[in-house]
């Protein structure tokens, strides 16, 4: 089994549609340490990015991944539409031009993570969405080491980082808005990393709705 464009579609239609439940959550999640626009941001990001994919038809992973950069880019405001911007265009340049394997997979998160530390500057540690995309490309990259299929790989992703999601909570912001609450900080989760779990969740889940297909 491999993943293909429609896949990435499906990958992407999925996150709008969950964002979008999860908005006011994260609205809330923000306003504590933030804010409070990231569930806004990302849901009116999102929901740009579906509509821009059903004019694009974008006919490969490397494109759909593309097409939402730069919509996200265009669209979602704040520090968290330049990050998953750029995490989409390191994505889409990880995909290379066919369909994903499990390594495949693994290279396109290590591109997202590579480009929300080029544009961030934040490493581990530091209570941003970093602490979501760090374990779910370690769990990636060794799910698909151990020859694990795409679908799988994305399991291992997802639940790293829901788990590193929910470690934020103890963590004082170093880096974006959160940081400027320093100790106030603690005790609260990041918006960004869990937006990043809700999207690498619903990721798994379009890989089942294809697998299932
Ligand atoms: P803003 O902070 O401009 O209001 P959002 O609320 O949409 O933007 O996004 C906030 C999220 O962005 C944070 O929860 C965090 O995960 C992420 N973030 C902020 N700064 C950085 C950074 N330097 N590196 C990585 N992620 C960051
Ligand atoms: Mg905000």
């Amino acid at each position: 089994m491999s993943l293909d464009a429609a896949w990435a579609r499906r990958w992407i239609e999925l996150s709008a549609a969950d964002i979008a439940e999860q908005r006011d959550y994260l609205v809330d999640l923000d306003r504590a340490i933030g804010d409070g626009d990231h569930g806004e941001n990302m849901d009116r990001g999102l929901k740009a990015a579906v509509e821009a994919l059903g004019q694009a038809q974008p006919g490969s992973v490397a494109e759909v991944l593309k097409t939402v950069a730069k919509t996200l880019m265009s669209t979602v405001g704040g520090a968290a539409g330049p990050l998953y911007g750029t995490a989409f265009l390191r994505a889409s340049k990880a995909a290379g031009d066919g369909d994903l394997d499990g390594a495949g997979v693994a290279a396109v998160i290590a591109g997202a993570l590579d480009g929300i530390q080029a544009r961030g500057k934040a490493t581990a540690g530091e209570k941003t969405m970093v602490d979501a995309w760090t374990p779910a490309l370690e769990a990636a990259r060794a799910a698909a080491e151990s020859g694990s299929d795409p679908a799988a790989v994305l399991e291992a992703a997802a639940t790293a980082a829901e788990a590193g999601a929910a470690a934020t909570e103890p963590l004082r912001a170093t880096k974006g808005r959160a940081s400027y609450l320093g100790e106030r900080s603690i005790g609260h989760l990041d918006p960004g990393a869990v937006s990043t779990s809700l999207i690498l969740r619903a990721a798994v889940r379009a890989a089942g709705e294809a697998g299932a297909a």
